[in-house]
C-alpha cells in the first residue's frame, strides 16, 4: 500500500515533531515559535507493507495579510487536495480561533480527516480530556479522534494504523 497524507494544523501544535518522530529522524524544523515551517516538507515512511508520503504544511495562519503569511496558507490549502487522508492536530485544552480557521479548511474536504489530540502528556485531569474530545468530536465528522503525544510517542502507533488503513 501507498498513500499520501497532509499534516494540518495552526501553528505550535506539534505537526513537525510528528513527521519527525513518525519518519525517525529531523526532517523538519521544530521550535516553539510559529512559521519555522515555512513550505511543504515532505517525509516518507517505508514499511514491508506499506509506504506513507507525508506532508508536513505551515500552519495555517491568522493574519493571512501580508506577503509571507499569503504564501504559507497556500502551500498549506494545496496540500489538502488529492491526499489520501488528512491528519489535523490540535492541542489538547487548547482550541484557539487559528484552529477554527484549520477548520473551514476542511470543509471541501474529499479525504478522511483524522483528529490527533496532541500534548496530552501535559494533562493530568482525564476526565477535564474526555470533555474536550467529545467537543472535538461535535465540531467536524472526524474518522477517527487520537488522544496522543507527537513528543512522547503516546498512541502514534495507533494513529500509523488507521493511516494505512485509509491509504
Ligand atoms: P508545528 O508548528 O505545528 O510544526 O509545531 P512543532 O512541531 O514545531 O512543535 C511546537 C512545540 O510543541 C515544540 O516546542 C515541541 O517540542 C512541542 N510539542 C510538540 N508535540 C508535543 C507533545 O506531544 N507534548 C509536549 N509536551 N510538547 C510537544
Ligand atoms: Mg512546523
Amino acid at each position: 500500500r501507498c498513500g499520501y497524507v497532509s499534516i494540518i494544523g495552526r501553528p505550535n501544535v506539534g505537526k513537525s515533531t510528528l513527521l519527525n518522530l513518525l519518519v525517525g529522524y529531523k526532517i523538519s524544523a521544530i521550535a516553539n515559535k510559529p512559521q519555522t515551517t515555512r513550505t511543504n516538507i515532505r517525509g516518507i515512511v517505508t514499511e514491508d507493507n506499506y509506504q506513507l508520503i507525508f506532508t508536513d504544511t505551515p500552519g495555517i495562519h491568522q493574519q493571512g495579510k501580508n506577503l509571507l503569511n499569503m504564501t504559507l496558507n497556500s502551500e498549506a490549502v494545496a496540500a489538502l487536495e488529492s491526499v489520501d487522508a488528512i491528519v489535523m492536530i490540535v492541542e489538547a485544552m487548547k482550541w484557539t480561533d487559528e484552529d477554527e480557521l484549520v477548520l473551514k479548511r476542511l470543509k471541501h474536504v474529499k479525504a478522511p480527516v483524522f483528529l490527533l489530540v496532541n500534548k496530552v502528556d501535559r494533562i493530568q485531569e482525564k476526565n477535564r480530556l474526555f470533555s474536550y474530545l467529545e467537543k472535538m468530536a461535535a465540531k467536524y465528522d472526524f474518522k477517527e479522534i487520537i488522544p496522543g503525544s507527537a513528543d512522547k510517542g503516546i498512541n502514534t502507533d495507533r494513529l500509523l494504523e488507521v493511516l494505512v488503513e485509509a491509504s
